[in-house]
């Protein structure tokens, strides 16, 4: 029968847990801003390394201190790997139950060692606080149950798990069996192959916490790329990206998609009478002040300066007209940059609905600047849908090198 040596694998998981500290202690020091956890996951495993160390040099017989201190550095171990997890998910930590757990296996440790109680009543204890530890982390991770967690949380969520199950094993195991091992060291089958696993899922927990920091930093690094540093809102890139996917979503659907071109009025004037600072300070404002106005599933994006842009998924121009004014409305109503100020900035707006034959977003994008740009060149602060240049343009026929926003316009919203 394949007898796995204990001794041998303590030493093993102890010389294994050192270097995997290490590594990420080396993360921790490049990106300890961004990613929480690492200290505690780091922590965990130089408590691991010593407790495995103390248990597995320890003799036979009965050395109090470094049984008593070992096993109990193995429940500390599992407790902060469910604070890093727990930090690194950002949750408020559970501190007071971990070391409430760490706190009462100590002393069980210590009441059993020195009363020189039967080996199988410390394996319960160990078995009963780990399976709390690591039942705590596997939940956090697994739970609730869903298509769009990430693969490196369910990864490490069912280490966990098998983390569990070995110590619910062992418990079972301990509680009743007729020959269950008399020590730790004492040659014993089950024992030898409940450590043995016990040493690769905790290996593989380590690399299942890399993989979640490399998640972290990846979706935090892919926020980064999509945001409009001043706002918040979605930068030019993303809503390229954004405005060829609705488009093609509407193609397949045969449902309309509009857009709305916005650039704020004598945006300049702020500048120069305030300052750039609060010319920014101004962005910011406009884009939160337009923001819970617009549908979830709207797009709300600053294509640049003092340029914005929505995109109106299952909107016609009419829908896309009516949320215009109200945001024109808005933004007058609301006197940037400040109430006293002489000339308050407005928003003109254009807005376009795409075309049976139009491909590509540039050319939805081109009539709602063209719109915008009418409405600039009809006095501002107002509103001008694309068709209504088109039928201009069809009415006027302007003759060559006669604008069409220099034509009278049918309609505008007031002023
Ligand atoms: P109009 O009504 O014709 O749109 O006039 P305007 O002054 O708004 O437009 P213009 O294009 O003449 O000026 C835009 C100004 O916006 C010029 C530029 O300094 C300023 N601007 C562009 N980007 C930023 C920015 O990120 N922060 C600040 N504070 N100002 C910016
Ligand atoms: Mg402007
Ligand atoms: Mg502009």
């Amino acid at each position: 029968m394949l007898l796995l040596d204990a001794r041998t694998i303590l030493l093993l998981m102890a010389f294994t847990a050192v270097p995997t500290a290490l590594v990420l202690l080396a993360v921790s020091r490049f990106y300890a801003a961004s990613v929480r956890g690492v200290w505690h996951w780091t922590g965990a495993n130089i408590a691991l390394a010593a407790g495995l160390l103390l248990l597995g040099l320890s003799q036979t017989a009965n050395e109090l201190p470094a049984r008593v201190v070992g096993n109990t550095l193995l429940v500390v171990t599992t407790a902060l790997y469910y604070l890093a997890i727990q930090r690194l998910l950002g949750d408020k930590p559970s501190n007071r139950l971990a070391w409430t757990t760490v706190a009462a296996a100590g002393v069980i440790f210590a009441l059993l060692w020195s009363s020189a109680a039967p080996h199988r009543l410390a394996v319960g204890t160990l078995s009963i606080a780990l399976m709390i530890l690591t039942g705590l982390s596997s939940a956090r991770l697994l739970l609730p149950l869903s298509s769009e967690k990430p693969v490196s949380h369910r990864f490490t969520g069912l280490l966990f798990l098998l983390g569990c199950a070995l110590m619910t094993g062992r418990l079972l195991h301990a509680i009743f069996s007729d020959n269950p091992p008399a020590h730790l060291f004492a040659p014993h089958f089950w024992q030898g192959m409940i450590l043995g696993g016990a040493h690769i899922t905790t290996m593989l927990m380590s690399l299942g916490f890399a993989l979640m920091i490399v998640d972290q930093l990846a979706s935090e690094l892919n926020r980064l790329a999509t945001l409009d540093a001043l706002t918040g809102i979605g930068n030019r890139r993303v809503f390229y990206t954004r405005a060829e996917s609705e488009l093609a979503r509407c193609r397949r659907k045969g449902t309309p998609l509009s857009l709305l071109m916005i650039d704020l009025d004598r945006f300049k004037s702020i500048n120069d009478a305030l300052g750039h600072a609060a010319g920014d300070e101004t962005l910011r404002r406009f884009a939160a002040l337009v923001h819970p106005h617009l549908r979830e599933y709207d797009f709300f994006a600053r294509l640049g300066g003092e340029e914005f842009a929505v995109l109106l998924p299952d909107a016609t121009e009419e829908v896309a007209l009516g949320i215009a004014e109200r945001l024109r409305e808005l933004t007058e109503a609301e006197h940037l940059p400040a109430p006293g100020f002489p000339v308050p900035t407005t928003a003109s707006i254009g807005a376009a609905q795409l075309l049976a034959h139009e491909r590509a977003i540039d050319q939805l994008m081109h009539r709602a600047d063209q719109a915008l740009y009418a409405a600039k060149s009809s006095g501002r602060n107002r509103v001008v849908a694309a068709s209504w240049l088109e039928e201009t343009t069809a009415v006027l026929a302007p003759a060559p090198g006669h604008s069409v926003a220099s034509a009278p316009l049918p309609r505008t919203s007031r002023k």
